[in-house]
């Protein structure tokens, strides 16, 4: 069961999100990165837990979400 979370995509509350990726900032934990299935769909966002073994961790339409 997915709980509303906020959507990095469409920067507002999704209510089926899915962690998709984390990014390492060099400092701290790092951001947990979750997007709506709506999103995922419209940018071709794998679930984090669908990333090939060798992924490092970062949304797979990473960096053009980069601002
Ligand atoms: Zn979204």
């Amino acid at each position: 069961m997915n709980d509303p979370r906020w959507c990095r995509w469409h920067k507002g509350i999704g209510p089926d999100t899915a962690l998709v990726g984390v990014i390492e900032t060099g400092s701290g934990p790092g951001g947990m990165l979750y997007a709506c299935s709506r999103c995922r769909k419209r940018h071709g966002l794998t679930p984090l837990v669908d990333h090939p073994a060798d992924s490092d961790g970062s949304p797979s339409d990473y960096p053009r979400v980069r601002t």
